[in-house]
């Protein structure tokens, strides 16, 4: 097998599309429905390897991808969001093991990962470098929670910030569970919520512009936004609207390392931190390492450290030799 540098996989005479956009004809793998991930479903004629829940979440219909002559093909959970999975392909003795965009542990609103052993791991590196280190979850929904709780006990209205898949979906479990409140949402968060519900994750939510959500806004409220709508201009504009103190908030994997404008930055992250992709390594085993989305070449470097045989997947697009 080998990875081309464009992020084929080729193993056994077939050509496997990670994350990318593929050519007509080619088996694409899709591993989760955010826009960066999922183009080979907005290209005609490519056989599509992808979860149920991201195909719903991606609006997509497309030719699935059938069995493949000498392969086993399975989708493994990720953790990242609804629907995101692994790839994981077997072939003879062997096997390689994409993880797409990951993360370890329990959340409210996705199937947490699964590590199996790998002969040859491709692992995402968002946060693979040592100085990213996020806490607990649950320390996270409490913080999230008692900010909520606080600032809607005194009267304020609440506005919480997140990418539209995955994470306010996850703020909006959290607000449901934790303080038993019925946030409102945008458009898109409130029908990727009814997708989430359809697959067994149950988000109580109201649309803005629904009788239920003007209902809700005459008093003190919730709201759950895309993050780059949440600032202190809202802020601002919606506490002169309503007359009441506004509270914002974001929840992301880099509200330790950059300013956002709001009043709190929650450091709630999709993506592993660094000793997370530590620990998936150290259970999965592999003999050969392919670090791949970002920071690949800063974890490549700390893994080889730390002796593994690790690279960045795009070297061979360079004519590096292969493992
Ligand atoms: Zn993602």
């Amino acid at each position: 097998m080998r990875i081309d540098g464009q992020s084929n996989l080729e193993v056994m005479g077939h050509r496997i599309a990670l994350d990318t956009s593929g050519s007509p004809g080619q088996a694409c793998f899709v591993s989760h429905a955010h826009s960066d991930h999922v183009s080979a479903l907005r290209n005609r004629h490519r056989r599509i390897i992808a979860s149920e829940e991201t195909m719903a979440l991606a609006q997509a219909e497309a030719e699935r991808a059938e069995e493949m002559d000498g392969l086993r093909l399975s989708l493994l959970p990720s953790g990242h969001m609804l629907g995101s999975s692994q790839l994981r392909v077997e072939w003879d003795s062997q096997s390689f093991t994409y993880t797409g965009d990951f993360k370890l542990g329990k959340s409210l609103t996705s199937k947490p990962a699964e590590v199996k052993e790998t002969d040859s791991l491709m692992i995402e590196g968002t946060f693979g470098d040592p100085s990213f280190s996020f806490p607990e979850r649950e320390e996270v929904y409490e913080q999230v929670a008692k900010f909520v709780t606080k600032q809607y006990n005194s009267g304020g209205i609440v506005i919480l910030g997140g990418y539209t898949l995955g994470k306010a979906e996850e703020l909006i479990a959290v607000v449901n569970k934790f303080c038993g409140l019925k946030p409102i949402a945008s458009d898109r968060i409130a029908w990727a919520c009814g997708v989430y519900s359809r697959f067994g994750v149950n988000l109580d939510v109201a649309k803005i512009g629904t009788p239920e959500a003007d209902e809700l806004m005459h008093d003190n409220f919730v709201a759950v936004l895309p993050q780059h709508q949440v600032d202190f201009d809202l802020a601002v504009r919606l506490s002169k609207q309503y007359r009441k103190s506004v509270y914002t908030a974001v929840a992301t994997g880099w509200a330790k390392s950059m300013k956002f404008p709001v009043d709190r930055a929650f450091p709630l992250s999709d993506h592993s931190d660094f000793a997370h992709i530590l620990a998936y390594i150290e259970a999965a085993k592999p003999k050969r390492i392919y670090c791949c989305h970002g920071n690949e070449e800063r974890l490549a470097r700390e893994l080889q450290a730390r002796g593994w045989s690790a690279r960045p997947a795009a070297e061979t697009a360079l004519g590096a030799e292969e493992f």
